[in-house]
């Protein structure tokens, strides 16, 4: 019998990519997914790639009574929990918005783990928590600055709140993934990154970008990096996702209660180098303009990846060369 794994969120980028991942391992995940930003074609993909349709809530982890109704229907042995909103400028324009659904949603999922036994949480967390570090790269340990953004701000208390549940909760066990960049798709092109309207990333900005659908703003060239943009650490979504499952087995294991991971590549690219090796690879060009800095961007970051490396024997296999490729492959099939 494969144990079975809530995934909130699961329709999204990082989300649909891990359930593959999981599957492959082994578990069988359970998607929570209100649909709120993304299309309902990743499922398409996803069921075209598992060769199965992926059993689907369509639920908001905010109403506790939906979400009950989930955990006593299932053998629930592990949650994670992508579920959230993630737009920085959006956060800006909206905080209270942010607040309660990023910190409403992870309230809900603590309690209803308590009430229905389940041990193992693995928590989207970000690399925003640590605002603009003194020294790169940034290590687990490394003093949080204050928030550049309110998405930043509830990724932080998102981690506080989990930190104290353990506090008073001894059998819960939890990962905090703070995730650099994510980037790239599926190899087969079927699934990939696909929000709801204008995107806010670098990445599907720069997709679009490339089929001539809009022109890319490079916010800020002025920054004190080698080439004044800029600088992140970009990891491919599929490394990324196996990373939640190492998270699972580890949490199986452990006698550690809660402990953070950076997910990155370990090194850092400017958003010129990024989009001069999207050329590259994808032989397209990439028109673009200089504008002014982004509100709440730090200026650089990037990740020390060895504590996942040593306690969850993870690594990545993909490079940012096939994460590009893979992430403008999957922008094709978009339109067919
Ligand atoms: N960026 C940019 N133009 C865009 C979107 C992003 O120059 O249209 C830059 C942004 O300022 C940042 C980098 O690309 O330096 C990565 O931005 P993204 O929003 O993808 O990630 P985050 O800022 O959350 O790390």
């Amino acid at each position: 019998m494969r144990k079975q794994i809530l995934v909130t969120g699961g329709v999204g980028f990082i989300g649909s990519h891990t359930i593959l991942s999981l599957h492959n391992a082994g578990y069988e995940p359970i998607i929570v997914d209100n649909l709120s930003n993304t299309h309902t074609s990743i499922l398409d993909g996803l069921s075209s790639i598992l060769g199965h349709s992926p059993k689907l809530h369509v639920v908001d982890c905010c109403d506790e009574e939906a979400m009950n109704a989930i955990f006593k229907l299932y053998n629930i042995s592990g949650v994670i929990h992508f579920a959230a909103f993630k737009s920085v400028a959006e956060s800006v324009a909206e905080p209270e918005k942010y607040k309660r659904n990023n910190l409403d949603s992870l309230q809900v999922i603590l309690k209803l783990m308590d009430q229905h036994q389940v041990h193992h949480l693995v928590f989207s967390s970000s690399a925003t928590v640590y605002g603009q570090p003194d020294v790169n790269p940034v290590l687990e340990e490394t003093p949080w600055k204050e928030a550049a953004s309110p998405y930043g701000w509830t990724k932080q208390e998102g981690e506080r709140m989990i930190q104290a549940f353990a506090q008073s909760h001894s059998t819960f066990k939890s990962a905090l993934l703070r995730y650099f960049n994510p980037i790239g798709a599926h190899p087969s092109g079927k699934i990939g990154e696909y929000p709801i309207g204008i995107p806010n990333n670098l990445i599907p900005l720069v997709n679009q970008a490339a089929k001539g659908q809009r022109e890319l703003k490079i916010f800020g060239e002025d920054y004190n990096t080698p080439d004044g943009t800029c600088i992140r650490d970009y990891i491919h979504v599929m490394d990324l996702a196996d990373a939640h499952v190492k998270a699972l087995t580890w949490l199986e294991e452990t006698p550690l209660q809660v402990e953070a991971f950076n997910l990155g590549q370990g090194k850092g690219d400017s958003v010129l180098e990024i989009i001069r090796l999207y050329e590259k690879v994808n032989q397209i060009k990439i028109p673009f303009e200089i504008a002014p800095r982004r509100s709440g961007d730090v200026e650089q970051i990037w990740a020390d990846v060895s504590k996942a490396k040593k306690l969850l024997n993870w690594s990545t296999r993909f490079s940012s060369e096939e994460a590009l490729l893979h992430s403008f492959q999957f922008e094709k099939m978009i339109d067919q």
